[in-house]
């Protein structure tokens, strides 16, 4: 069987982890263009329940993944998966990809963070084990940048410059330029609570949402 035909029967799973706290253009549009990239079927928004490395989300986990549906509605390519959510725990990642490793043994799994995370990722539970269980794509992302431990990583776990289609199992580190759109949730949260506008950083749908469920008013913090 040809590399290409080998190809076309593994399944090639991608993952973007994180908070959604709300969700922003600044991850939509970089997953439309990693699921094209990368040619993947499904690219899955992984809402976490307990955040690891930061404070607690300000909406709460039912109403973050409310509007990941809000903003992914009738966009090909992209789906949740809800997983973490369901598990009343500290939302690791080594987890998750234990499980979803366990699925589907055969699978290339492609984890995507942006780059600010990846300079952090040395301090992941366990995080060469990761690696063990997936490709890892870090998204450039503005403003942000390598620690010396990601560029070290970065050096001794990518593969040529340019080959940009991952087919291995796990253990492959790629950076992956996307359309640098330097959006964060911390900023949109900031601008509700001073009655900002937010419109054009995020879905109509998902700040209607907000406006509705009255999320992220400073002296009305969600539950
Ligand atoms: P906060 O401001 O609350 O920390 P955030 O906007 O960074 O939130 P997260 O939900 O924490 O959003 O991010 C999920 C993932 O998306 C992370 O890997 C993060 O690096 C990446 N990401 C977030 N915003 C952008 C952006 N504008 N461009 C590229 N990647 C992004």
């Amino acid at each position: 069987m040809s590399n290409r035909e080998q190809r076309s029967t593994t399944a090639r799973v991608g993952l973007f982890g994180g908070t959604f706290d709300p969700v922003h253009f600044g991850h939509l549009r970089p997953a439309v263009e990693l699921a094209e990239a990368y040619k993947l079927d499904t690219l899955y928004l992984l809402p976490n329940h307990r955040p690891v490395h930061r404070g607690p989300a300000s909406a709460s986990t039912e109403r973050r993944i409310a509007m990941l549906h809000l903003a992914i509605e009738a966009i090909p390519n992209l789906a949740i998966d809800a997983r973490e959510a369901l598990r009343d725990k500290p939302s690791y990642t080594f987890d998750t990809l234990s499980e979803i490793r366990a699925e589907q043994p055969a699978a290339t799994l492609l984890f995507f963070l942006g780059l600010d995370a990846f300079a952090k990722y040395d301090t992941w539970h366990n995080w060469e084990e990761i690696l063990e269980m997936a490709n890892l794509v870090v998204v450039d992302r503005p403003n942000a940048q390598h620690s010396d431990f990601s560029t070290d990583l970065l050096a001794r776990q990518r593969r040529s410059v340019g080959e940009v289609i991952i087919d291995g199992r796990c253990g492959v580190i790629e950076q992956c330029d996307v359309t640098q759109l330097e959006i964060s949730a911390t900023d949109i949260r900031r601008r509700i609570a001073k009655n900002l506008s937010v419109r054009f950083l995020l879905p109509a749908t998902v700040s209607e949402y907000i406006s509705a469920q009255s999320l992220y008013k400073a002296r009305h913090p969600s539950k």
